[in-house]
């Protein structure tokens, strides 16, 4: 699939994930991570001593990537907070949030792009093999070409779409909460007068 469908794609993962995530408003950068890590297995067809669909075009690099990116993610902010319990003014964010966004933001990400790499007719010299290195069997549903432009647009399209709902859908819930907070405050100011 080309980069435009991914980008789609990823951005149809990300929507549930990152609605999980958003008890302390995580989704943007959750998006940002998903979005970036998208295109990352294709790397593969560019680097020497590899072939396009290889290693990174599996379920075990797109987990154990994800864990890399969360633990990094979890190391970093622990660090952080050592830091904002000496420092005022350095905002803490606890390890586990930090390692749940990393990895969350990762395996839509680069799961993302397999599942859409599936989608497409078998390519006979690489074929796409998720289970490898427990199995070669290559997967390929044969829905699509991969620059057939009407699933690239299309995927594109849909992932615009839905992350337009989810962010007005966050936004309502935030200024829900905003509200809730001033009208309590104010029942308490009348109460006090
Ligand atoms: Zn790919």
């Amino acid at each position: 699939m080309f980069p435009l469908g991914h980008v789609g794609m990823a951005s149809l993962f990300v929507a549930p994930i990152a609605l999980l995530l958003d008890r302390k408003r995580r989704y943007l950068p959750v998006v940002v991570l998903a979005l970036a890590t998208a295109l990352l297995p294709d790397v593969d067809g560019k680097i020497p001593f590899s072939h396009h669909h290889g290693g990174p075009h599996t379920v075990l690099f797109a987990l154990s990537a994800s864990l890399v990116v969360g633990l990094a993610l979890a190391f970093v902010s622990a660090n952080v907070s050592w830091l904002a319990r000496r420092i005022d003014g350095v905002p803490a964010f606890r390890p586990r949030a930090a390692f749940a966004l990393g990895a969350g933001g990762a395996l839509a990400g680069l799961g993302s792009h397999l599942f859409a790499d599936i989608l497409m007719i078998p390519v006979a010299d690489n074929p796409v093999e998720p289970l490898w290195p427990a199995s070669e069997r290559a997967f390929a549903l044969g829905l699509m070409t991969p620059g057939d432009p009407a699933w690239n647009w299309g995927l594109l399209a849909a992932g615009i779409g839905v992350q337009i709902l989810v962010v007005a859908h966050v936004v309502s819930r935030i200024r829900g909460r905003v509200l809730a907070v001033q009208s309590g405050h104010s029942g308490d100011s009348n109460r006090s007068q």
